[in-house]
Order: C-alpha cells, then sequence, then structure tokens
C-alpha cells in the first residue's frame, strides 16, 4: 500500500469524450482504492469577467485549493476574441511545465519499439501564449530548464536536449538556449545537447531511441509533442501533466474533445488515466499509479480488449471493465 494519505483533488470532465473518459478514470482510481476525493469542477457557457474566458474564478480557485486536480478535454469556441479555456488555465494557474512521457506499448506494433522519451515544453510564453510577437523571458526559460534537469535527475534520465531555432530566432530562441546551458552546467552527470527544431523532426522520425528527455519553449512543443505521440500509436495513449510553482499539478489527456466520437462509449481513456497516474504520483501514490498504470498496459498488450482507434472493437466500458479487473 502506498503511504501517501487521503487526498482532494479538482476534475474537469471537460466536453465531448471528456466526461465518458473522466467516468471511466474515477472508477480505476476508486477500484484501485485511492482515497481521493473530487471537486468537480465545469466551465461556464459565458464569460466570466473576471478571467476574460469562461473558466471562472471558481474553477481556478478550485485547483489552486486542492493543488492537483486532472482535466478533460475542452472545446475552445474559435476567434471570438477571449482567451482559450486551455491557455487561462495554464497562465492563470502559472503552470510553466508540460511534461509528456511518450513510450512504445509493449504489444502495440507500430513503426518504432523503441521510444522512451519525455517533452517537456515551455507553457506560458511564446508565441503560442496568445500574444503574437511576444518573446520569451529568462524567468520563464530558466525555469522550465531547471524543471527539466530535475526531472531528468529524478527519473534517472541520462540526457537533455533543448530544441530550438536560435539561428533564425536569435532573440526569443537565443535567450532559451542561454539559459538551458546555465541551468545545464549545474547538473555534469546528464549529457546536454541542442538541436534545431526541424533536424530534431528529422530525427525523431528516423530514430527515437537516441532521445530521452526533450526541452523547448512552447509552440515547438507543441508540435513535436503531437509528433511522438504519433510515433507510439496516437493521441488516445498519451498523457501529460501541467506543473507549476507550489507544487501545482493538473494532470490531462493530450487529444482534443473527439466530436466525432462524442457520446457514443467509443473513446480510448488511456491517455487521461495514465495522466491520472501522473498526477497520483505527484502526490506520493506511486504504488497505485504502477497498479493502474500496469493494468492499463495489461490490456492493451493483451489484444483482447482494445478500443477502436487502436484497431479493436471494445467500448470505452468494456476497456475499463477490462483495466479494473488487472489491477492488483
Ligand atoms: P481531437 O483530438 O479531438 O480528435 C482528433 C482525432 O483523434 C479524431 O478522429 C478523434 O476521434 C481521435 N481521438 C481523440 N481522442 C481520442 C480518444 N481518447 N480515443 C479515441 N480517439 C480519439 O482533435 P480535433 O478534432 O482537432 O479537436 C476537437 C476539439 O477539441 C476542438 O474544439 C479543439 O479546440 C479541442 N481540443 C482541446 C484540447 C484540450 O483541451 N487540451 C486539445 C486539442 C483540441
Amino acid at each position: 500500500a502506498s503511504k501517501a494519505g487521503a487526498f482532494s483533488a479538482t476534475l474537469f470532465p471537460g466536453d465531448g469524450v471528456g466526461p465518458e473518459i473522466s467516468s471511466a478514470v474515477k472508477q480505476m482510481i476508486e477500484a484501485a482504492k485511492v482515497p481521493v476525493t473530487w471537486d468537480e469542477q465545469h466551465i461556464n457557457k459565458t464569460v466570466d469577467p473576471r478571467t476574460n474566458s469562461m473558466v471562472t474564478r471558481e474553477n481556478l480557485d478550485s485547483v489552486l485549493k486542492h493543488k492537483v486536480g486532472l482535466k478533460g478535454p475542452m472545446a475552445t469556441p474559435i476567434g471570438k476574441g477571449f482567451r482559450s479555456l486551455n491557455l487561462t488555465l495554464r497562465k492563470e494557474l502559472e503552470l510553466y511545465a508540460n511534461v509528456r512521457p511518450c513510450f512504445s506499448l509493449p504489444g502495440y506494433k507500430t513503426r518504432y519499439d523503441n521510444v522512451n522519451l519525455v517533452t517537456v515544453r515551455e507553457n506560458t510564453e511564446g508565441e503560442y501564449s496568445g500574444l503574437e510577437h511576444e518573446v520569451i523571458t529568462r524567468k520563464a526559460s530558466s525555469r522550465v530548464a531547471e524543471f527539466a534537469f530535475k526531472y531528468a535527475k529524478d527519473n534517472n534520465r541520462q540526457k537533455v536536449s533543448a530544441v530550438h531555432k536560435a539561428n533564425i530566432m536569435k532573440k526569443a530562441d537565443g535567450l532559451f538556449l542561454e539559459c538551458c546551458r546555465e541551468v545545464a552546467a549545474k547538473y555534469p552527470d546528464i549529457t546536454y545537447d541542442e538541436l534545431i527544431v526541424d533536424n530534431a523532426c528529422m530525427q525523431l522520425v528516423r530514430d527515437p531511441g537516441q532521445f530521452d528527455v526533450m526541452l523547448m519553449p512552447n509552440l515547438y512543443g507543441d508540435i513535436i509533442s503531437d509528433l511522438c505521440a504519433g510515433l507510439i500509436g496516437g493521441l488516445g495513449l498519451t498523457p501529460s501533466a501541467n506543473v507549476g510553482m507550489h507544487g501545482l499539478c493538473l494532470g490531462e489527456a493530450v487529444h482534443g474533445t473527439a466530436p466525432d466520437i462524442a457520446g457514443k462509449d467509443m473513446a480510448n481513456p488511456t491517455a487521461l488515466a495514465l495522466s491520472a497516474c501522473m498526477m497520483l504520483r505527484h502526490v506520493g501514490h506511486v504504488d497505485a499509479a504502477d497498479n493502474i498504470q500496469q493494468a492499463v498496459l495489461a490490456v492493451i498488450a493483451e489484444g483482447k480488449y482494445r478500443t477502436r482507434d487502436l484497431g479493436g472493437n471494445a467500448s470505452t466500458s468494456d476497456f475499463t471493465k477490462a483495466v479494473i479487473d488487472k489491477l492488483s
């Protein structure tokens, strides 16, 4: 049994397939006997003037209070003059690092069987923060670099590769690299190298096995982490956690609301389940996280209950039940 005790966490079920996969993951966590109390939060249908977003002040306060949470995908209406829901959460809560582990799943064949990497993405600044032409700051660059090296050390990873385009984006990416180098100097046991983003894409599809931890500014991280998901079988599989100041951690499936399959009991809950495992590890429930993760991977490896995105015909509920039956 885990040494960690009872805790409370925010749950945003989200839109589209969000409520279905959230319910599946809640069932898995309950079956694994994790003593969690969920504070379920829903996004508004109208803009909250206090946040200039449909994310309300109460939504934000819930995460600040519990410090940890899990988030399903959210549909952001395009171009209506207010901030994206995800951007609001990341900026207002200062969730400055997005961490996405990506590894080949045993028994699920793709073109690659040697993927075992983690992307660490700056989550609050840069071209992708909603303010076009804003350059990244020293503060944001240094703290995400610190996070990546500490993560590498804590998780027995050997190498950190910074991804950039400093040859062209001399100001923003130049500063980012400078900060990465400063932090790298403090971690002599971890190999540090740098790659230009276009070459990084080519190297990833040629041989993903050469990468360990990849550290990058916001926009490159958005693109490269989806590329990495493709290497191992798609967005239904890859988890992430948004980590911030004061121990904040918000687990999040990286896929969207999947409107084409919403409400049909067809979605793969794996990405959200593995995101929940990241959140559980963060609060010290390591055994429960390992238990759930191993059960999910075992069901996929066996192949009898796979959801449609993985070529099977199991429903979300069938898959969830199979995972629960596998828990030790
Ligand atoms: P999407 O990820 O929703 O869907 C892309 C494809 O992947 C679809 O065919 C979908 O069926 C499939 N898919 C995604 N998740 C799956 C799962 N768990 N199981 C099985 N199949 C799955 O991307 P999209 O269609 O570009 O976006 C739809 C909506 O989601 C948009 O409103 C967008 O703004 C939103 N979105 C939200 C987030 C987020 O909240 N983090 C991320 C991306 C997109």
